[in-house]
């Protein structure tokens, strides 16, 4: 019966040059056998490759921005506090009891998260997926970092002087690129594979001593810094901010490893911290003219010293250096898909049979709910805000 159906709202993205999309045509049948309509907001898909029409063959209805902040669950690419001029003009249109779920940087941006629960939505931060084997195809933060990590390598290769394969050729032997990736998360390790096909010779390095296998299964040299950062990894297996003298020791040995290199792609993160700082001023004037740095944790601070967020930055030395913001969005067809698939995965565990269910016993829903009857439930977000608000 359709009074019985959940109503799926899909809304423009309006973060200043956001193409992604939260949901893609392909994912609707699904979503409709679990009982759950979608009406997306007209263009809504398009910058991603996905235009109306497509929607509406695939069952979709097509409709205002108001018609979209009416439905029971509002997915977004990015909610709340990581949108924070436009998202804005979307709080008014919040409603008591109201899902609404994406991608919300719930530590950095607590206070959009306040605004959340000061309107009494139901509000799910996707970027707190948890890392368990369940959640595995709901997990946002790793299907966008797989675009971050192949597409840094592109930027790197496009603005480098050299080739990154090697050439035998009767004008010469052209030796192959040297990249270097720091951060062997996710989206370095896609760096790493990306920077292989194309013919680099690559090394990588992360302070957690278990990302050493995967470097190498990658075909990429393991850097040893000569480093004890002891207990590195917290419980879900990121990162966890190390002291000043441990950062300061691995500025140190950072600089020799970067001088040898083309390429330098910095990945490097701490959930919710300020990214560490890798890359000093000093390290930069050692490198090669031409050298290429492209830092992924821009939007964080970055890992390079001289990284200014979406600018490029030329060095007396002739180093240039990137600091991207939003590379998923340049690849917004397959980031959107993956996206989409994930945000799918995570609404068939809410709504079973055309029923919403939110079973806060269950390890996913406890992870990614941050808001609810007027609430901040998360204690990380809670603690986050108190530090905001002692600033
Ligand atoms: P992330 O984006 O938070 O950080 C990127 C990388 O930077 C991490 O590998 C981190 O160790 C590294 N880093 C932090 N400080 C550093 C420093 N000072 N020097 C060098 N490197 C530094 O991490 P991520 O990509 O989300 O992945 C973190 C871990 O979680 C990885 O082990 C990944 O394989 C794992 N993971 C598990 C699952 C799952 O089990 N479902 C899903 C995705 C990722």
């Amino acid at each position: 019966m359709d009074t019985e159906r959940i109503v799926v709202g899909v809304p423009r993205e309006t973060f200043p040059g956001e193409a992604r999309v939260a949901l893609v045509p392909a994912v609707l049948p699904q979503l409709s056998k679990a009982g759950m309509d979608v009406v997306v907001e007209t263009h809504a898909g398009e910058d991603a490759g996905f235009p109306d029409d497509s929607y509406v063959a695939h069952g979709a209805r097509i409709g205002s921005r108001e018609d979209v902040f009416g439905a029971d669950i509002v997915v977004q690419v990015r909610t709340c506090g990581i949108n924070p001029e436009k998202g804005r003009d979307d709080i008014h249109r919040f409603r008591p009891d109201q899902i609404i779920a994406g991608m919300a940087d719930p530590l950095v941006c607590p206070v959009g998260i306040q605004q959340a629960a000061d309107h009494k939505v139901i509000g799910f931060a996707l970027d707190f997926m948890p890392r368990i084997t369940r959640a595995q195809s709901m997990d946002v933060l790793s299907s966008q970092a797989t675009t971050i990590g192949y597409k840094a390598v592109l930027l790197a290769a496009d603005r480098l002087p050299k080739m990154f394969p090697m050439f035998t050729t009767a004008a010469g032997t052209v030796p192959p690129a040297q990249v270097f990736v720091i951060g062997a998360g996710v989206a370095g390790l896609q760096a790493i594979a990306t920077a292989r096909r194309l013919g680099a010779v690559v090394q990588g390095y992360d302070v957690r001593p278990a990302a050493q296998e995967d470097i190498e299964s990658l075909g990429g040299r393991a850097v040893m810094l000569s480093l004890a950062p002891g207990d590195a990894e917290d419980q879900s297996g990121y990162a966890k901010e190390l002291g000043e003298a441990f950062y300061k020791r691995q500025q140190e040995l950072m600089a020799q490893v970067v001088a040898g290199v083309d390429v330098v792609i910095t990945t490097a993160l701490i959930p919710g911290k300020k990214a560490p700082m890798l890359i000093t001023k000093e390290a930069v004037a050692g490198m090669q003219p031409g050298s290429v740095i492209v830092d992924c944790a821009a939007e964080r601070g970055g890992n390079c010293e001289l990284t200014r967020a979406n600018k490029r930055v030329v060095t007396e030395n002739h180093v240039t250096i990137l600091g991207p913001t939003n590379l998923a969005s340049t690849v917004a067809y397959e980031a959107s898909q993956m996206y989409s698939k994930n945000v799918t995965a995570f609404l068939l565990l809410l709504v079973k049979d055309g029923q919403l269910l939110i079973d806060e016993e269950d390890e996913i829903i406890k992870g990614t709910l941050v808001t609810r009857n007027g609430d901040i439930v998360n204690n990380r977000v809670i603690d986050a805000l108190k530090e905001v608000q002692d600033d």
